[in-house]
């Protein structure tokens, strides 16, 4: 029905998370009937965002410069470490203005239904980040699912040998639910909480 061309732009928005066969034509043909100006604006800010924004090495938060301003701010609390899956989820602990520690983004959980093993998500490098003695506590913080609930088990026993405190984040937030999508208050009383493991 579509030239080339147009196919290969709907299938590229087609990619991107929740956007179906009908948003994705919609999108192209806004794209394709804008002026010039809006593409060349959209493709440099994607490619610009691509290319400035990459990953601490060390808490793998996203980023602009190396180490993250969290990992590089001083008057945070270097001893407590907080273990999320998403880098979202560092956002929505950042809002609540009660946790002044410093984070680890998994970038997923375990989920062997989903081909997610440990090997898989960052647990190696928060392993590594543990072999000083600085480190005192570690907040499970990954979300109440299955597989958080899994990833969360899995990584306190690894921790637990080394004489480290593990906790886990209380059920303020509903079991399913979504850290990023828990009200500010809720996540507070969750970390406030929290019980070894
Ligand atoms: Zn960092």
């Amino acid at each position: 029905m579509y030239s080339d061309t147009v196919n290969k732009l709907i299938s590229q928005f087609e990619k991107l998370p929740g956007i179906g066969h009908k948003t994705a034509v919609r999108l192209a043909f806004y794209i394709l009937e804008a002026p010039a100006d809006v593409a060349n604006e959209m493709a440099k800010t994607l490619v610009d965002a691509k290319e400035k924004v990459k990953f601490c090495s060390i808490c793998y938060n996203l980023t602009e410069k190396d180490p993250c301003d969290i990992c590089s701010d001083k008057k945070r609390d270097d001893t407590t470490i907080c273990v999320v899956e998403n880098v979202k989820d560092v956002i929505a602990m950042e809002k609540t203005h009660e946790y002044k520690g410093l984070y680890h983004v998994l970038h997923g959980a375990i989920s062997p239904m989903n081909n997610i093993s440990a090997g898989d998500i960052k647990i190696k490098e928060l392993l590594s980040r543990l072999s000083d003695d600085k480190i005192k506590e570690v907040i499970l913080a990954t979300n109440p699912t299955v597989e958080g609930e899994a990833t969360a088990m899995y990584i306190s026993r690894l921790i637990k040998p080394l004489g480290i405190s593990v906790t886990r984040i209380a059920h303020g937030i509903p079991v399913g639910g979504d850290l990023e999508y828990t009200d500010e208050i809720t996540l507070i009383k969750a970390l406030e909480g929290r019980r070894e493991m």
